[in-house]
């Protein structure tokens, strides 16, 4: 495994569309690996393989809604696609690709992902609260769509400083 370089706003890789994985091989699986390594590393929620440069139907997202004691997920999503959605949610949602920006964006509360696991297989996840978010976000990213553009507003520093407090 090996922690890859995250691709950064103005980078017009960003703002292209992905085509679907249709080889489930060893190269798929390296880069699923490398992914969550670099995730991890980031301290992010979700990544999707345009970040780090390939074009490629591939996010991840961490599921942080588990038990007490119970370790947080890497969820694998290839070629994904929202099959469901329900509520409505708006805060604050930030990028890897945007480091120490944050925008107020409204998203669904619950999603049903439909997609297939790293060997070709389909099924069906469900994501609420910062879940449903990043499965949100992190397949925005796929059609080269960035969290800015559903941003009502983006914060300003002392909002973002308040935030830390
Ligand atoms: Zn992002």
């Amino acid at each position: 495994m090996a922690i890859r370089n995250i691709v950064k706003k103005g980078d017009s890789v960003l703002e292209k569309h992905s085509r679907p994985v249709t080889e489930f091989n060893g190269r798929l699986h390296t880069l699923l690996d490398d992914m969550t390594e670099t995730l991890i590393d980031s301290g992010g929620v979700g990544l999707a393989a345009p970040q780090v440069g390939v074009l490629r139907r591939v996010v991840l997202v961490i599921e942080t809604n588990v038990p007490d004691g119970k370790e947080e997920q890497v969820i694998e999503l290839i070629n994904p696609e929202i099959i469901e959605q329900e509520g409505e949610q708006t805060g604050p949602e930030g990028c890897l690709s945007f480091p120490g920006k944050y925008g107020i964006v409204t998203r669904p509360n619950r999603v049903k992902v439909r997609a297939q696991d790293r060997n070709g297989n389909f099924f069906e996840i469900e994501g609420e609260a910062l879940t449903a978010r990043c499965f949100c976000h992190e397949i925005d990213h796929l059609e080269g769509i960035l969290f800015p553009q559903r941003a009502e507003r983006m914060l300003t520093q002392e909002e973002i400083n308040a935030e830390d407090d």
